[in-house]
């Protein structure tokens, strides 16, 4: 029997209680480093299952490891669980409804309530085969926090969470199937408030007496937009104003926040542009008599591929199949990708290998494992890099909403507990779960997908890019209770 064969029927059999728990999720969407009902739910289930539980993971209360079984390699299983801010939407509606059931205002627009659902399905389904049939092996799922603009895993990573780890596997819900390769890699990123501090004054009586520190924070923003110019066509810089210095236009604001995310194709070019943008928020400070106060909250690595890994995991993904869509699940992404840019939709489906004009919503197919010399590049950014950098690690995409779908939007949210969903988890264990087991009965597999990866660092070493002392928010929130 084929490592497909084996778990597959283990892997259905559980279902059901794994898409109950992305539900679960889906219900009580919780932020970044706040995911306290979703850790417990997740340990509840890896307890059950006997699976020895390591909390407070680097010190953060929403990071966690679970580990069953002994001898052999360590496989790891990589899970998230945090939602976004202010996408609250009713399940199923194809038009922009918050759920009037949702506490939180939040949601899950990048799938990652099915993630960790996904994972710690993999991660179980293995351990009890391994358990069945006397393998030796240790199996681990790590249940990581604040992957959105957050880098919970850096920090995981930096405090040494993955380091005896042999491989790692991995997958995100998507609007197409395919592993790294086909997908593409990701860029680096940093993101830092930068904080200004002015005087403040009567606007209209004594404005000469006020430092402005909204001023500050407009100045450094054109600066950085004079800036784009400058720098590679691929890198990013986005931001956000945080404290925009009061809401009475006759103070002038003595306190103003912008919030930026940096990013770039690797850790050293990211660090420079930072750099860059740090320099510019120095002088807008000078411009305006004003201070200016920089804090890094977190970076993460672009991915390292790992093509052993990726060669194994698409020969299993091409024996799974694609993610089994039937007709209804077909009628109900059509609902939603009539909402969408047709052009979108046709170039989503190219993406995946079809026909611009194929008359499917979702895709059901597996492409062709992609040529490594042409990755494309995903302007997006995943802690999953700081992981690829210290084990091989691999993840596959797994079709979950309709083609076109933009992550982080309500249309994502609003997908994320139909029936299709379901079907990505339990597809994305399956394929996940069978390399395990393969990269366990195939010593010469793991060790290529080693050797691969020591050859990778030792031409380009890892670069962890968080300094050594800055700790996660939550761990800093706590030291100062
Ligand atoms: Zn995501």
């Amino acid at each position: 029997m084929t490592s497909v064969q084996e778990l597959k029927p283990l892997i259905d059999a559980l279902s059901p209680t794994y898409h109950k728990l992305g539900d679960d999720i889906w219900d009580l969407p919780q932020l970044r480093w706040e995911e306290q009902d979703a850790t417990s739910r997740h340990i509840a289930l890896a307890e059950q299952e006997g699976f020895t539980v390591t909390r407070d993971v680097g010190g953060i209360p929403t990071a966690f490891q679970a580990e069953k079984g002994s001898g052999g390699p360590l496989i790891a299983f990589l899970g998230e669980y945090d939602a976004l801010a202010g996408l609250s939407q009713e399940s199923g509606a194809a038009v922009c409804r918050p759920d009037p059931d949702n506490t939180t205002g939040h949601g899950h627009g990048c799938g990652h309530h099915l993630l960790g659902a996904g994972s710690l399905l993999a991660a179980v389904a293995l351990a009890r085969h391994l358990e069945a049939k006397g393998l030796p092996g240790r199996i681990r799922y790590y249940g990581c926090p604040a992957e959105e603009a957050a880098a919970g895993k850096t920090f995981m990573a930096a405090a040494g969470a993955f380091d005896d780890v042999d491989a790692a596997l991995t997958w995100h819900p998507a609007g197409g199937t395919g592993t790294q390769s086909t997908q593409g890699r990701c860029l680096a990123y940093a993101q830092a408030r930068f904080r200004f501090t002015g005087v403040a004054s009567h606007a209209g009586v004594s404005p000469h007496l006020g430092r402005s520190a909204l001023d500050a924070a407009e100045l450094m923003n054109v600066g950085v937009n004079f800036l784009r110019e400058h720098m590679a066509d691929s890198s990013r810089i986005h931001y956000a104003f945080t404290d925009a210095g009061g809401t009475s236009p006759n103070v002038v604001p003595a306190a103003a926040e912008v919030y930026y995310l940096v990013r770039a194709e690797t850790v050293p070019e990211m660090q420079e542009l930072y750099d860059r943008v740090a320099a510019i928020a120095q002088g807008a400070a000078l411009m305006t008599s004003t201070t200016v106060a920089v804090t890094l909250e977190g970076a993460s690595a672009e991915i390292l591929p790992n093509r052993v890994l990726e060669e194994a995991l698409h020969a299993t993904l091409v024996e799974v199949g694609g993610v089994p869509f039937d007709a209804a699940d077909q009628e109900r992404a059509a609902a939603f990708c009539a909402g969408f840019a047709a052009e979108e939709i046709r170039r989503a489906r190219v993406a995946c290998g079809m026909s611009a004009e194929d008359p499917k919503y979702l895709h059901d197919g597996v492409p062709e494992l992609g040529d490594p010399a042409h990755r494309p590049l995903n302007k997006g950014s995943s802690d999953v890099g700081d992981v690829s950098w210290i084990t091989p690690t691999v993840q596959i995409l797994s079709s979950a909403v309709a083609f076109g779908t933009p992550w982080h939007t309500w249309q994502y949210v609003a997908q994320g507990k139909l029936p299709a969903a379901h079907k990505a988890v339990s597809h994305a264990a399956t394929v996940i779960a069978a390399t395990g087991l393969e990269l366990i009965t195939r010593p010469e597999l793991l060790a290529a997908a080693r050797a691969e990866h020591a050859a990778s660092t030792a031409a380009t070493p890892y670069v962890c890019p968080i300094p050594k002392d800055l700790l996660a928010p939550p761990v800093v929130r706590a030291a100062a209770r």
